[in-house]
């Protein structure tokens, strides 16, 4: 199934141009920024100076929630204040369960964001058994409710966006499709469906989920599902729930750099639990490095493609030592380009060492490799990582593993017995090397490129391995130099992230030495893992971003509870603002702790309610009981 241009030459998926107000989005105009307000709708001044702050940070189009009708008829209000304070940024009313509010909303704001999996439904995590014709009878009814909405659209020139969430999808769908991209895209077409009825397409449309993997393959199923039935509606992208600091930037340069280095994007919201004009750095750093890739080297295309783009399938490799087959991606560090390597170089690769137990402890993050280039390490590293020096370096001395050159892999006559790498470019795979590789059960190859389009370079270095049956793990290597470390974080998120969650890659090699500390370089290389779930180390906060809905300061409740859990390792945490999205929207969180009221907050094991309005300043301590009566706690060290 086509979902993209071409895998090998970058160009932007032509979607049709819809406006919001005086924005062009899709079609030739730039990729937009946006973002969401956090205010209460009926405070007209916190939310009109929220938008200022956020439109002058660069957002370009800002939504606003509105829950119910008084909201929705406030937006009158707060649009006019912002022309009165000279700002025509288009707005948008964010909607869920309330046609009514949407219908006030569509009169007044530029666009209306619905949600199909609630616009017309009521959640209740029912598994319900449809027949053909009780489903279509449920289609009509959907049809009833939608339609007033869509002829108020069509009338008063609003533009709309069908906005699927993975966490909120209608029970309908859950029982005849599951909890799958393919039911957020049915979910989406049951509503364009209706609206193309109605002749009217001035709609963006979005396949959000925390799951940056579910999140990938939603949006490139609908792009699929898009071209065959000839449609090009503009996309809006955004990883929902993404959290705070740089576990939430990088979950959303993955998720979102992904999609738009395929080609696909109109339009991106990064989702931050912050101040929401902390979002739009992030969000232009995206647009930056993809617009970087934009004039890339020629790559030969791909004729024959063996990638899974819509399904996650690891790409089957030979397990030499602890890299590839069954485990997971490892982590190297460059301390080649350092002045010294001394014992404490290694306290930044997650080893501290006890002089008192004379014995290194490796943490969750710990670097399982290090590449030394020609240093001399003369006193004992932790026993379990693996050094790798320059492989003259590692002839004379035979300490640790040697990194060749393909021109000294393919003459050499002395090699490790166990782990030979080799740094490879894609110019380098000849004949000679497959062959040689084919046979060799201590390879492993460092993958690195020096094309605009690294993603697509190494992909299809990937591709070409697993066409000629090469099963050689492959540590996706990428340099970076010049470059801020908050871009740094960023670009290689994107860069790595986007083969990662192809199933590809069996380790991640960052150099960047200029850019970036040794100690933050391994956290990086870490959250990468964790945003593509290949490698989990550190417990996922799913965490709302907050909006007019909140019930509770999410940024200070999140850091209370990360203050507890944050060394619960594989064990994620929905920390959502209100019980009317929350539990539906932290999707597969183990555990989920949502506001209620004002000061009432209700605990979640898994979709199921256990403890309901403990009082606010109680929760965070019954949060922890929930967790040790599940057997998922373990004391701090
Ligand atoms: S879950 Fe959070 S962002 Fe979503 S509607 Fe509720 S408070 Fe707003």
């Amino acid at each position: 199934m086509k979902y993209c241009n071409s895998l090998t030459k970058y160009s932007r998926f032509f979607t049709r141009e819809v406006m919001v107000g005086n924005i062009g989005i899709g079609g030739n105009n730039p990729i937009r920024i946006q973002s969401m307000t956090t205010t209460n709708t009926m405070d007209t001044e916190a939310t009109v100076n929220e938008s200022i702050r956020m439109i002058n940070a660069g957002c370009e189009l800002v939504r606003i929630t509105a829950p119910s009708r008084k909201e929705a008829e406030n937006l009158q209000n707060i649009k006019n204040e912002l022309l009165k304070r000279g700002y025509n940024t288009p707005l948008i009313a964010d909607i869920h369960y309330t046609p009514k509010a949407a219908e006030i909303a569509a009169k007044i704001v530029e666009k209306v964001r619905v949600n199909p999996g609630n616009y017309a439904d009521k959640k209740k995590f029912e598994e319900i058994e449809y027949t053909d014709d009780s489903y279509k009878i449920e289609l009509q009814r959907i049809k009833e409710k939608f339609t007033p909405l869509v002829k108020i659209c069509k009338k008063y020139g609003t533009a709309m966006r069908i906005g699927t969430n993975h966490g909120s999808l209608s029970d309908r769908i859950l029982s005849r499709y599951g909890d799958t991209p393919k039911g957020m895209v049915e979910s989406a077409m049951e509503f364009l469906r209706i609206c193309k009825d109605e002749n009217y397409l001035e709609i963006i449309i979005s396949m959000k989920a925390s799951n940056t993997r579910v999140m990938v393959q939603a949006y490139r199923l609908l792009v699929a599902e898009m071209i065959k039935e000839k449609m090009n509606f503009p996309l809006h992208l955004g990883v929902t729930e993404a959290g705070e600091g740089e576990d939430g930037r990088i979950k959303s340069a993955v998720g979102i750099g992904t999609l738009l280095a395929d080609g696909i994007g109109d339009t991106i919201r990064v989702s931050l639990t912050e101040a929401p004009e902390f979002e739009m750095p992030v969000a232009k750093k995206i647009i930056r490095h993809i617009n970087e890739i934009k004039n890339h080297q020629k790559i030969c295309s791909l004729i024959k493609n063996p990638l899974h783009s819509f399904d996650y399938k690891k790409r089957k490799t030979n397990t030499v030592m602890n890299i590839g087959g069954k485990n997971p991606p490892i982590v190297k560090g460059d301390f080649s380009l350092k002045k010294k390597i001394t014992p404490a170089s290694f306290f930044a690769l997650g080893y501290s060492y006890s002089i008192a137990l004379d014995k290194w402890h490796i943490s969750e993050m710990a670097a399982d490799y290090v590449f030394v280039g020609d240093h001399n390490l003369d006193f004992e590293v932790p026993g379990t990582l693996g050094v790798i020096y320059n492989y003259k370096k590692w002839i004379q001395d035979k300490k640790g593993y040697p990194l060749l050159t393909v021109n000294e892999y393919l003459k050499e006559k002395v090699k490790s017995e166990k782990i030979n790498m080799i740094y490879t470019c894609f110019s380098d795979l000849s004949q000679e090397l497959t062959n040689k590789l084919k046979t060799d059960k201590t390879a492993v190859l460092l993958i690195d490129t020096n094309n605009n389009n690294g993603i697509a370079e190494q992909r299809r270095l990937l591709a070409e391995l697993i066409n000629n049956k090469i099963k050689t793990p492959v540590v996706i290597g990428r340099t970076y130099q010049k470059m801020s470390e908050q871009q740094l974080q960023i670009s290689s998120s994107v860069d790595i992230g986007a083969l990662l969650i192809d199933g590809l890659g069996d380790g991640i090699f960052i150099s960047a030495s200029e850019c970036i500390s040794d100690q933050n370089n391994n956290s990086l290389s870490f959250g990468i893992l964790q945003a593509t779930r290949t490698r989990i180390s550190k417990t996922e906060y799913i965490s709302c971003p907050s909006c007019g809905r909140t019930l509770f300061d999410l940024q200070e409740t999140t850091a209370k509870i990360r203050k507890e859990t944050d060394h619960l390792k594989g064990v994620k945490i929905g920390i959502m603002g209100c019980i009317v999205n929350g539990p539906g929207e932290m999707a597969d969180a183990d555990y989920g702790y949502v506001g209620t009221g004002p000061g009432k907050i209700t605990l979640y094991k898994e979709k199921t309610v256990v403890e309901k309005n403990i009082a606010e300043n109680e929760a965070v301590n019954a949060l922890i009981n929930l967790i040790k009566k599940h057997g998922d706690w373990i004391e701090k060290n």
